[in-house]
Parts: structure tokens; sequence; C-alpha cells
């Protein structure tokens, strides 16, 4: 008797990975797409870069964006792409042939985005672009909607939170191996008020779907992170070989 395999080809595969602000989900989306040979979209980033468009354009501060309208009759000024990846490190983000990486990083943006994010124009804009990875597929791409929203018909979904102390003092590192003037009581509060506003915004809420594996690394190392998540790929697509 024959059995039919059908074998998934790489450009088949798209990886959801959603979950709570600072639970390391990009770091996890790369290492997983440079294991693999798939493409990582930080769609965060891409949030991120239109909150600076709108920091810049003077269309925002503390209490929220001042004038919607304009914001989106200017976003087709926002052109946005990533640089290419090189050395196992993700690709930059470039707003209108600028590096943006560093900016998009700062609490500035950090304390805004989900602002922004929450405005539906504006999701609309970041979902086109991000569907126009999934005609290319082969990709992993980490964020709050994608499981849900972006792409309810991935291959593979993960759902990621830890502890929000856990995931501020990772950031706070972070932020402090890079030199900045880092409080982790800010951060903290900046982790916590963005899982906030993610959850309950209108337009694309954060919520696990319903088929995401659900991933608490609180108490993880990254190469855990890696074990577990080769075993769940290995046994859905016993051909995907590593790089
Ligand atoms: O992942 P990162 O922390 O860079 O995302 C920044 C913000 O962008 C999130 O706090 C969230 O408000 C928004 N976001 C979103 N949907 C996504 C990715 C990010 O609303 N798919």
């Amino acid at each position: 008797m024959f059995v039919l395999i059908r074998y998934m080809e790489k450009r088949d595969i798209i990886i959801a990975i959603d979950g709570h602000s600072s639970t390391g989900k990009s770091s996890f989306a790369k290492e997983i797409a440079s294991r693999y040979g798939l493409i990582y979209v930080d769609t965060g980033a891409l949030y991120r870069g239109v909150t600076l468009f709108a920091i810049r354009s003077g269309l925002i501060n503390n209490i929220g964006v001042t004038d919607p309208e304009m914001l989106y009759s200017q976003l087709h000024n926002v052109k946005l792409r990533f640089g290419q990846a090189l050395h196992g490190s993700k690709g930059e983000l470039y707003l209108n042939g600028e590096s943006i990486e560093t900016q998009i990083r700062s609490l500035e943006v950090a304390g805004k985005v989900s602002i922004v994010a929450a405005l539906k124009p504006v999701r609309d804009f970041v979902d086109s672009i991000l569907k126009e990875y999934g005609v290319t597929g082969g990709v992993v791409m980490d964020g709050r909607d994608i499981g849900t929203v972006v792409f309810p018909d991935a291959d593979l979904k993960i759902f990621m939170t830890a502890d929000p102390k856990v995931r501020a003092m990772r950031r706070y590192r972070e932020m402090v191996a890079r030199g900045e003037d880092a409080n982790f009581e800010e951060v903290l509060k900046n982790v916590i008020e963005r899982d906030f506003m993610d959850e309950n915004r209108e337009n694309a809420p954060l919520r696990r779907a319903q088929d995401a594996i659900f991933l608490d690394n609180s108490n993880m190392t990254e190469d855990d992170q890696m074990v577990w998540i080769e075993k769940i790929i290995s046994e859905k697509w016993k051909n995907l070989k590593k790089n």
C-alpha cells in the first residue's frame, strides 16, 4: 500500500508567534528563521516605524494622536522596508531610506506605539505590508495578531508570555547593555501598560488563538526554548531540514 506524503515546501510555511511585550518573541522568531532558512518579519517594528513618523511629524503628544486624519492622509509617505539580514542579525528597518533601528527602540517610541497601533487605518496599512510576505511564504512573524487576524490559517502558532517583572528585567538589562540610562520601574510600567492597551483595544486585540501553543518562558533560557520548538517543528514537518 502506498502512503502519500505531501512534503511541505519551505515557501509554504507560515509560523506565527504572538504574545505579550518583551517576552523575547523577536529573538525567538529570528533564531527559528535562521535555523530553518525562513524569513523573519518583526511586525512590531513596522508599528514602531509608523509611530516614529507620527512623532517626527508632530502628530502625537503624551495624551495621544493629535490629528488622526492627518496621520492617515500621510501614510502613503511612510515607506517602510527591512534591509538585508546579515550574520544572523535581522535586517534593520528603514523609513524612507533612513535606518531607524535605534530610534524605534527608544522608550519614547515604546511609550506611544500602542496608541498608534490601536488605530484601524494604521493596522490596515501594516497588514497590507505583512500580507505581501504571506504571498512569498517561508516566514516566521512575531507580533500581537498574526495568528488571530493577519494569518489565521498559519501552519504553526505560538503564544508567548512570561511574568511581567521577568520581562521588564530582561528589557532593562538590554537597555543598560546598550549604554542607555534605564530605570527598571519605568520599564516595568511600560510593559504593563502596553499589555493592557494591546489586550483591550477594539481593533485586533492581543488574544491567544485557539490553536496556538502556549509558551510561558519565565523560567526558561533561550536554549530551553529552542529545544522545545525544535521538537514541535520536527514532529510537524518531518522533512524540514535545519541549516
Ligand atoms: O513587538 P513590539 O514590542 O516591538 O511591538 C510594539 C507594539 O506594536 C506592541 O506593543 C503593540 O502595541 C504593537 N503591535 C501590534 N500588532 C502587532 C505587532 C505589534 O499591535 N502585530
